[in-house]
Formats: structure tokens, sequence, C-alpha cells
């Protein structure tokens, strides 16, 4: 039998001193926890990738705590503009949504598009028109309704600013959550799902949703699932390029991961990290900012759950 592994992400970014309180951390300790222990005993019981990293990240996204699903972050209209995508890495099957509203799960939509569409990718109108075919239940805006992201909305509202942050304004923090696994077969998965940046507006879009930026499989290389600035890493084409490093520079997963995210991404200007796995099981989430909430466990017995360096 293949080692089995899952990594789990809440966001990558810089916190307030004092912003985070024991409480606060034992509760962010406890969701990530919550969805690792999941999406493990999911494949320990023979599940898919596939079905590991869309669970992980269901329960990430149904948390307030981060900014994805219910804890989405405000637009500049004052709604909430989700984006998501899965990939398998045995098919190379992918999809993905951008621009939606009152879905409750956006990465089970972007699954949907991967296996009951014929595409890749669905944005706004059309893929609300694509989710009411299947049926999907809308949720009132007041389930997305969080004081701490209202309050950071107010803060930048009717100003230019747009902020990828789920805190106050001199905080960067990313709440964007993903997920990557390798199941008992050498399977390997990865999803994404945000609610992008505080004050966001143009229909603004994001690495999240985009297949080779923020999220990206390949059985052969690797999955991979970004946190971060969106812009530096749809330039960076950041989760291709570590499966590039693998493939091309016959380099290891840690040290593909590491040195697109210290090197490559930091030499553009962005700032996040990354959640990585292969097909035999290696885990790998190098990040260059001074958190990330991130979680993992592989049948080998190691299980890690960390927020700072
Ligand atoms: N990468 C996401 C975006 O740009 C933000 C995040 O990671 O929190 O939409």
């Amino acid at each position: 039998m293949n080692t089995f592994s899952i990594a789990i992400h809440g966001g990558a970014g810089t916190l307030v001193k004092g912003m985070m309180t024991p409480e606060l951390e034992a509760k962010y300790r406890a969701a990530l926890k919550s969805a690792l222990t999941t999406g493990y005993e999911l494949l320990e019981q023979g599940g898919t990738a596939v079905d590991a990293v869309e669970r992980a990240v269901q329960i990430l996204e149904d948390s307030p705590l981060f900014n994805a699903g219910k804890g989405a972050v405000f637009t500049a209209t004052e709604t909430h503009e989700m984006d998501a995508s899965i990939m398998d890495g045995k098919t190379l099957n992918a999809g993905a949504v951008s621009l939606i509203t009152g879905i409750k799960n956006p990465v089970s939509l972007a699954r949907d598009v991967m296996e009951k569409s014929e595409h890749v990718f669905l944005a706004g109108e059309g893929a609300m028109a694509f989710a009411k075919d299947l049926n999907y239940a809308l949720e009132d805006t007041s389930y997305f309704y969080d004081e701490l992201r209202h309050q950071q909305w107010l803060d930048l509202k009717d100003t230019d600013t747009f902020q990828l942050d789920h805190s106050t304004k001199k905080d960067s923090k990313f709440g964007t959550v993903g997920a990557v696994a390798c199941d008992k077969d050498g399977n390997i998965a990865a999803a994404t799902s945000t609610g992008g940046m505080t004050n966001k507006k143009w229909g603004r879009v994001g690495d999240s949703p985009m297949i080779g930026a923020g999220n990206y499989a390949h059985n052969k290389t690797c999955a991979i699932s970004c946190t971060g600035s969106g812009e530096f890493f749809i330039r960076g084409v950041v989760a291709y390029d570590v499966a590039c490093l693998i493939e091309h520079k016959q380099m290891s997963l840690e040290a593909a991961a590491k040195e697109v995210i210290h090197t490559r991404v930091a030499e553009i200007g962005g700032d996040g990290g990354l959640i990585a796995v292969d097909a035999k099981g290696n885990i790998a989430m190098p990040f260059n900012t001074e958190g990330m909430y991130r979680a993992s466990r592989s049948s080998e017995g190691t299980e890690t759950i960390a927020i700072y360096k």
C-alpha cells in the first residue's frame, strides 16, 4: 500500500501583534484539526484523494474563521464573490468557478463543473445558472455575514484600496483555504477556495480558481494549493511552476516547493505560501510570510498543526 497523506491550509500572512489571543488560536487549531482528521480518515477508509480534498475544504468553508464560504470577505459593493477550484492528478480533470454568490460550498460546485459539465472554468452568472440547473440551494446573505469581516470592509469602503487580508489595515493575512492529498492508490488531488480580497471590485479574480496558478495536480509530479497575493501567484504560474521544477529539473517536492516560494515568488514581489504532496505521500508546506495556518498528516505517523514558523 502506498503511503497516504493530506495537507491543508487556511491562508498565509502576517498577524498584527495582539490580534491573536490564546482563545482565537485554539479555535483556529480546532478548525484545522477537524478538517485534517476528516480528510485523513476518509483516505484511511480507502477514499480517493479527490473526495478527501473536497471534504476537507468543505469543512474549512463552513468555518467563519477563514476567507472562504461562510467566512468570505466583502466586495466593494458589500456582497460576497467566491472562487474555487479542484483538480484530479490521476486524470488531469479539473473544475473551477469564480464570482459566485450564495453557494455554501464553492468547492463542490467546482467539482460539479469537473464531473458534470464539459468545461473546466465557469464564471459569474453562467456559473450560477449551472448551479441552478443542479438545484443548488442558495444561502441568504445573512449566512455569510460576519461582524469582523464587515468592519474590515467598512474600513476600506469608498476607497480604492482593496486588501488581501481578513484583519486590520496593517495586517496582511490571506485567509484562502486549500487541501492536497495522496490516497492509498497513489493518486493525488488539490482543491482551493476563497472569498478573494476585501473591497475587491470590477470582477477581480485571484489565483485560487486558476488551474496552474493557485491550484494544480498531476500524479507524475505533485498536487498544490496556494495562498497569498493572487496577482503575483498568477504571474508566477506558481502551482505549475513547482510541477515543472520536479518534472524538468528532477527536484524533490520539498526543494521545488521551497525554490518557488522563497526565490521565484519572492523575486517578483509576491508573498504567501503553498501546500504540496506527491504520489509517494511526501508533504511540503513552505511560506515566505510570518505564518500560514496549516496542518498535515501522513500514514507514516506524522501530524502537524501550526500557524507560525
Ligand atoms: N490568493 C487569494 C487571492 O488572491 C487570496 C488568499 O490567498 O487569501 O484571491
